[in-house]
């Protein structure tokens, strides 16, 4: 997998901008074609001509943003606080390099408004259609509305803009939300749809992982695969999921711990995609993947301002999106002493053979 292998220290180092003064800075682009330069070269022999000749665009795809969600609109607890900053954020997304943003659909009502997204934004959004386990109460009591429910998630999952059936599955740490019984019905009634609509699956898995794989794998033969998304599990569970072909979604929650790095040092860059799950998910200075941030250029929008002192073009603290993709592949890549090129292109490659998102793999 490694192209040229370089001890670890090494590779954390090279993540690291050189010392540069403020005019000096590279832009992102040229930063991070210097790394992946220098990771290709022994560091000593880089030169400008080397770090030019290698010049590396990354091309990012965020396969989790849940883009439909008030706070991209300016709206906080239902309070609008500030005016919506949606074309903001895709025009920062777009400025970090991120080529394609699949944005999650929960319920019924935001899956529709993800496909209008996706529709408004035709090849650069793609949208998921699916009722997430902590609203599977949505389905209600009344059968006859249940499968009304159903039918109308299945009718929108088959439009063209819809790149992946999702996000379904399974989530015992939130019970509050949704009871075990019904979570477990209304997966099992969604795989059944998604064999049916053929596209692959979104899947979300959390203090579940038994009942999940028991009522998924046996069905895998049936279904277009799928990305199980915020992984957060145990390097056990990883394996499995992997050995069934299943992708795994990487995000700010999969990198908080020293746990959660040796998890996703373990996960095979064929399984790997990336992702930010905005507005959740952000990397916290106190997580354990921070410390690998450190010296990097400042993302597209930064420094954020808080939500009441948002100006156009700023990130929001506290407030996460695509934008924020670069520092989950600096962090993997880190994790793992490899280049960010070589994490941000498996993504690549890996997203566009499970979802396809328009795209084509550039090698057969
Ligand atoms: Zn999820």
């Amino acid at each position: 997998m490694l192209t040229v292998p370089f001890p670890r220290s090494l590779g954390s180092l090279l993540l690291r901008r050189p010392r540069l003064t403020q005019r000096q800075r590279l832009p992102l682009s040229r930063a991070l074609s210097a790394i992946s330069a220098m990771a290709d070269t022994p560091a000593s022999s880089v030169s400008s001509s080397t770090t030019d000749a290698h010049a590396y665009e990354p091309r990012y795809i965020d396969i989790g943003i849940n883009l439909t969600d008030p706070i991209f609109t300016g709206v906080y607890h239902g309070r609008q606080v500030h005016a919506s900053d949606l074309s903001g954020v895709i025009s920062r997304a777009r400025a970090t390099g991120c080529r394609k943003l699949l944005v999650t659909g929960s319920d019924v009502e935001e899956s529709r408004r993800a496909l209008s997204l996706a529709e408004e934004h035709a090849g650069y959004i793609w949208a998921t259609a699916g009722v997430h386990p902590c609203s599977a109460g949505k389905f209600g009591d009344d059968e006859a509305a249940a499968e009304k429910y159903l039918e109308e998630l299945q009718e929108l999952a088959m439009h063209e803009g819809v790149a992946a059936f999702g996000e379904i599955g399974l989530d015992y740490d939130r019970l509050m939300l949704c009871p075990m019984d019904v979570q477990r019905k209304w997966f099992a009634r969604q795989l059944d749809v998604a064999e049916m609509v053929g596209k692959p699956l979104f899947l979300h898995s959390r203090a579940a992982a038994e009942d999940f794989e028991k009522e998924l794998f046996p069905r895998l033969g049936r279904l277009k695969g799928g990305v199980v998304h915020s992984f957060t599990g145990t390097v056990e569970e990883l394996r499995r999921l992997v050995d069934k072909g299943l992708y795994v979604g990487i995000n700010g929650c999969s990198l908080k711990t020293e746990e959660n790095l040796e998890v996703v040092k373990e996960c095979p860059l064929e399984f790997l995609l990336l992702e930010t799950d905005g507005p959740w998910c952000e990397i916290r200075p106190s997580h354990a993947s921070a410390k690998f941030l450190k010296g990097l250029d400042p993302l597209v929008g930064a420094p954020a301002v808080k939500k009441e002192r948002w100006v156009e073009g700023r990130l929001v603290k506290g407030r996460n999106e695509p934008a924020a993709i670069r520092d989950v592949a600096v962090v993997v890549a880190a994790v793992k002493g490899i280049e960010v090129r070589e994490v941000v292109e498996a993504a690549w490659r890996n997203t566009v053979k499970l979802f396809g998102m328009g795209e084509k793999l550039d090698e057969p």
